[in-house]
């Protein structure tokens, strides 16, 4: 298969890319997820004439003229503490105490902040002119039932969860969280709890990759390591497209002889789409469908499962769940330090990025390849060297990608 441009593979990915189904959930599970529904209101908001103020609810004709020197003067009829409804109706002359967030009652269309009046046992002194209409929050300012007030797509975040319970919503329509089967190959690895023999390498990228997968808001499922051999791989693929929405591989897409995923994607009948992309780190990487579920094969070196994930995963995942903004954000920054490579692929290079006067500002952070992966934990973001470029100086426009979260 010809190695293709990294635009080829994305738009391969994202058009394999299927919704996935909607789910009602529990309203604090809602959170980090995409609404599947458009959210009517079921009521006013406000519900009724509120106060917005603690004062006097009076008829503000009344008061237009008051001055310290010529306050005023009302008779007080009632006290309204919030959540009580009012029982007389304020006429000319007469004031009701109130509360804020209590219904302001018949015939007053004003508030009056206390701090503005002098009590006087049955009667207030008004010192000050408030504008007729000034501190009351009316019926339906906010929202009118029926209104839609949360569209299908919107992401919930602390104040929709606030919307939505306001709304009554105890249980809210949302994506179905994508299934991720994370894989790791390679005869190899071992897990974080042994001490590696001779020749054996801890296994970080089911790790990182799952802790990915989360960030993303979706689930992590982990099947654990599968040596490299042709039974194992199959097994575990076929287990991951039986039980998951997307499954994902680290390891075992490169030319060695071991490298056997892309042999038992095949055989597991998945439908190859391509197996290697113009970008680096990351060029062997496998993506396959078979019916709706999508099959990655992340090449191992930890650096480049990290950026694949983000690059190739991260957007159908997005897409999956009906996310926007499916990439990550890209700004214009300028290089403070020179920067070389030999070309003929694009480049998503480690960098420091950061803002100084309007100018984003970015660097390599320094690593010795795609296994260092102790590399990304100084960087915030890739800078991106085109295919044909090999020599950078310092203050060359770059694009870089930011890990904004990270
Ligand atoms: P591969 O893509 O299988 O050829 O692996 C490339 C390199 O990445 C090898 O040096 C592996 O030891 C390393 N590697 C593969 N899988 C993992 C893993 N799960 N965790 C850490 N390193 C890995
Ligand atoms: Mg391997």
């Amino acid at each position: 298969m010809d190695m293709i441009p990294m635009e080829e593979a994305i738009r391969i990915v994202l058009a394999h890319t299927p919704s996935i189904d909607l789910v009602s959930v529990d309203l604090m599970d809602a959170l980090g997820r995409t609404l599947a529904e458009d959210i009517q209101s079921d009521l006013n908001m406000p519900p009724f004439h509120k106060a917005a103020m603690d004062g006097y609810a009076v008829v503000g004709a009344d008061i237009q003229t008051a001055s310290r020197e010529h306050p005023a003067v009302l008779d007080v009829v009632e006290e309204i503490p919030a959540g009580k409804v009012p029982t007389v109706p304020v006429s000319s002359g007469k004031a009701a105490r109130i509360m804020t967030g209590a219904p302001v009652p018949e015939g007053a269309d004003t508030v009056v902040m206390v701090e503005e009046t002098v009590t006087e046992g049955d009667r207030v002194k008004v010192l000050e002119v408030t504008e007729v209409g000034r501190h009351i929050a009316w019926l339906g300012e906010d929202v009118q039932e029926g209104d839609v007030v949360l569209k299908a797509g919107t992401l919930v975040r602390p104040p929709e969860i606030g919307i939505l319970a306001a709304m009554g919503t105890v249980r809210g329509p949302v994506y179905r969280q994508p299934v991720v089967g994370v894989v790791s190959t390679g005869s190899e690895i071992v897990e974080p709890g042994q001490v590696p023999r001779a020749g054996q390498i801890r296994n970080s990228n089911a790790y990182s990759m799952m802790a990915q997968v989360q960030e993303i808001g979706a689930r992590a499922c982990y099947m654990g390591i599968a040596d490299d051999n042709e039974a194992e791989l199959n097994r575990v693929i076929s287990q991951g497209l039986d039980t998951c929405d997307i499954v994902l591989l680290s390891g075992g897409v490169s030319a060695g002889v071991y490298d056997l995923v892309q042999v038992a994607m095949r055989e597991c009948g998945v439908e190859v789409l391509f197996d290697r992309i113009q970008m680096k780190p990351g060029k062997p990487l496998t993506f396959g469908v078979r019916g709706t579920k999508l099959i990655f094969g992340l090449p191992g070196n930890p650096v480049s499962t990290v950026v694949g994930l983000e690059l190739m995963v991260r957007p159908a995942l997005r897409k999956m769940q009906q996310m926007e903004n499916l990439h990550r954000p890209v700004v214009k920054g300028v290089l403070d330090e020179p920067f070389r490579q030999t070309p003929g692929r694009r480049q998503y290079v480690p960098a420091w990025s950061e803002e100084r006067a309007g100018v984003w500002h970015s660097r390599w952070v320094g690593h010795h390849g795609s296994a260092d992966l102790f590399s990304l934990s100084r960087a915030n973001s890739l800078f991106v060297v085109e295919a044909d470029e090999e020599f950078l100086d310092a203050g060359a426009g770059v694009n870089v990608v930011l890990l904004t979260e990270w």
